[in-house]
């Protein structure tokens, strides 16, 4: 096979319409993308296989929430402060960076060099010429520089680690390495935060802020006590959601891997903390996936481990079953698309790395012509969401359980006694009434003692700051036992999140090929499930005999819902075929003067171009079966004859 261009590639999706840049006629705005009608059918399909992988599989809870979000809901969950990426600008020209992507590209294209430089010593050498080869070679803008072997180490430490720093980190890495602006050389400025949420406001008076949504997660959270009635108080479930969501990116350079708004399916999976097992593990644990641990990482290494699930939930290398089984999931989904199993790893992010509601995260990266980019993250959130919103509206979200046994404890609390308490301490009751019930156990016990020692008196502070003399008889501090016969916990939860642009995108290339022997003839092998068309429809020329067959076909076939394209354009057969295999279009039924006379038709498959020739129903049949995945060409190549005359390729 040929190696990938994806220059090449990109001309067949801009001549096939699958993606454009979205208002190109005024000039167009980067990071924004409109999907034509191959790529909108495409996306339709994935997130049709993921509703069917995850949604109806789990019986998950589909929601469809608001994509303007207040301001408070986002201020709660942190993201008016923490959703951030870090910036450097070109202090001439003031173009913006990224910063950590602008590390990386400029460690990588020095280590691009020194590989070139290397491999042209190894030439050269052998050419008995070293000195004069020597870091001469030139390969696509990167200049052929030989690094110290040390040099070599240091920079691919610092890019395993480069997703494990904040601003200070960056910055170091800048004057360490002397990094400069690419194009200019000028200077850089130091790394500022850049919050990358689009800001707005509700309503006509501007008085409500909001925001577009980063993630669709939180409407999920909100709606946690409706979803739990919904399942009559059954543990665990999850939300699902899929729907738009809003980043404002610093400067989105990678086509539809890196936008500003995409859609996105979304899993919250609510889960006891107490138990992070799974009742469906079983079926998962002997399935191998390729594991970058943090461990290797930090070692400075990038080499993933191939382990079964079930041994990296064991040794702890994965920390939970619920979270195995979703990496397990996921994997499955992504090999059903046809996402090649060698161009997919799952990366575990690194302490400084999570996002500030994560307290573990595994990403599915896939390798692109970009490099390996993260397609899902699987993080676990803890409590986080729902205890911050819980606190923030005083609204439970909690689940409650039936203990079979009840729950005795013993615990220190605090009896106010008011008749003293109010008199006594007049309009400062409520300051230190405030302050005393917000103590803890351990604080209590701690009161108790200085009151002993104090000979029933003692002082304490207010919430207003100030300190005031209490004594015993405002107060008891007793030991007191409880019995409880229902346990509330606030649920851990485990997210599995898919950006649908960047997965169909790394599927492209993954399918992508062209010919042997004509670089122009490129195919697409989208799986027939995922393909934005099943089934073209191709008479052997415009001659008017054939116009009723194909029109009879025609509604037979929209009639089982298989997506169909009808060509009965003046070009060759040949020409037709190509043009499908670049849409991605799995099967094509050609009708011809055999067709008329007797009622048979072809039917060819894109890879092979190899075909059959059958009557209309056996077809039919076997189309259904070829598209719904229930059977294979091969096993339909083994049934039926290969059909060799008509082949006008
Ligand atoms: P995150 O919440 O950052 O883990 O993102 C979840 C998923 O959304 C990622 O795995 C990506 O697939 C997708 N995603 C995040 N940012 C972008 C972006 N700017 N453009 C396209 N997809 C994105």
């Amino acid at each position: 096979m040929t190696t990938f261009n994806r220059t090449a590639l990109e001309e067949v999706l801009k001549k096939r319409f699958f993606y454009t840049p979205s208002f190109h006629i005024y000039g167009g705005v980067a990071g924004l993308y409109d999907y034509g009608p191959p790529g909108c059918a495409l996306q339709a399909n994935i997130i049709d296989l993921w509703r069917r992988h995850f949604v109806l599989e789990e019986e998950m809870l589909e929601m469809d929430g608001s994509i303007m979000t207040p301001a408070d809901v986002l201020i709660t969950s942190g993201h008016v402060e923490k959703f951030t990426d870090w910036m450097v600008r070109d202090l001439e020209t003031g173009e913006i960076f990224r910063a950590d992507h602008l590390i990386k590209a400029v460690l990588e294209t020095r280590l691009n060099g020194d590989e070139q430089a290397r491999k042209a010593e190894i030439v050269a050498k052998s050419d008995g010429n070293a000195k004069s080869e020597k870091g001469k070679k030139k390969n696509n803008k990167v200049q052929a520089v030989k690094l110290e072997d040390s040099v070599v180490a240091d920079y691919e430490t610092t890019l395993a680690q480069i997703d494990n720093h904040g601003g200070d980190g960056l910055e170091e890495i800048i004057n360490k390495y002397n990094i400069k602006s690419p194009e200019t050389g000028n200077d850089l400025s130091k790394p500022v935060e850049f919050n990358l949420m689009f800001e707005s406001s509700i309503g006509p008076t501007g008085h409500i802020k909001g925001y577009l949504r980063p993630e669709t997660a939180q409407g999920q959270f909100l709606n946690f006590k409706r979803f739990l009635e919904f399942n009559n108080d059954k543990m665990p479930f999850a939300s699902a959601s899929i729907g738009r969501s809003f980043r404002n990116e610093i400067s989105p350079r990678s086509g539809l891997l890196r936008v500003r708004e995409f859609t996105m399916a979304e899993v919250e999976h609510y889960v006891d903390p107490k138990n992070k097992n799974h009742s469906r593990f079983n079926e998962v644990k002997d399935l191998k996936l390729r594991l970058l641990s943090r461990g290797v990482q930090e070692g400075g290494k990038m080499e993933p481990i191939e382990i079964t699930i079930g041994e990296a939930v064991e040794k702890k290398i994965v920390d939970n079953e619920t979270l195995g089984y979703f990496l397990a999931r996921i994997y499955l989904f992504l090999i059903k698309l046809g996402i090649k199993p060698d161009r997919l790893r799952f990366r575990q992010h690194m302490p400084n790395e999570m996002a500030h509601y994560a307290c573990d995260c595994w990403d599915a990266d896939i390798k692109s012509s970009y490099g390996w980019i993260e397609c899902v993250g699987c993080a676990d959130r803890s409590a986080y969401d729902l205890t911050v919103h819980s606190n923030r509206t005083n609204e439970k979200l909690v689940v409650r359980e039936s203990l079979a046994e009840p729950n005795v404890y013993e615990k220190t609390v605090l009896e106010i006694n008011k008749k003293v308490f109010g008199p006594k301490l007049r309009q400062n009751s409520k300051t230190v009434e405030d302050y005393l019930t917000s103590l803890n156990e351990e604080q209590l016990e701690a009161l108790k003692k200085a009151l002993e020692d104090g000979n029933g008196v003692t002082k304490v502070p207010g919430t207003d700051g100030n300190q005031y003399e209490i004594t015993n008889e405002y107060l008891t501090i007793k030991r007191q036992t409880f019995t409880e016969h229902v346990r509330e916990y606030i649920p851990n939860v485990i997210e599995p999140s898919f950006g649908i642009g960047r997965i169909l995108y790394s599927l492209i290339e993954h399918v992508y090929w062209t010919r042997e022997g004509d670089e122009q003839r490129s195919v697409l092998s989208f799986p027939p499930r995922v393909a934005p068309f099943k089934c073209l429809l191709v008479p052997l020329s415009n001659n008017p005999a054939f116009t009723d067959l194909v029109g009879d076909l025609a509604k037979r076939l929209r009639k089982l819902s298989i997506a169909i394209k009808v060509d009965d354009s003046s070009n060759s057969i040949g020409r037709r075929y190509a043009r499908n295999d670049e849409l991605g279009t799995p099967f094509a039924i050609t009708i011809d003067f055999q067709s008329v006379n007797d009622g048979t038709v072809t039917l060819r498959e894109r890879d092979t171009t190899k075909q059959i020739r059958e009557n209309v129903d056996t077809i039919l049949q076997v189309l259904m079966n070829l598209v719904e995945e229930n059977v294979t060409w091969e096993k339909v190549m083994e049934t039926y004859p290969t059909f060799t005359q008509q082949e006008l390729d």
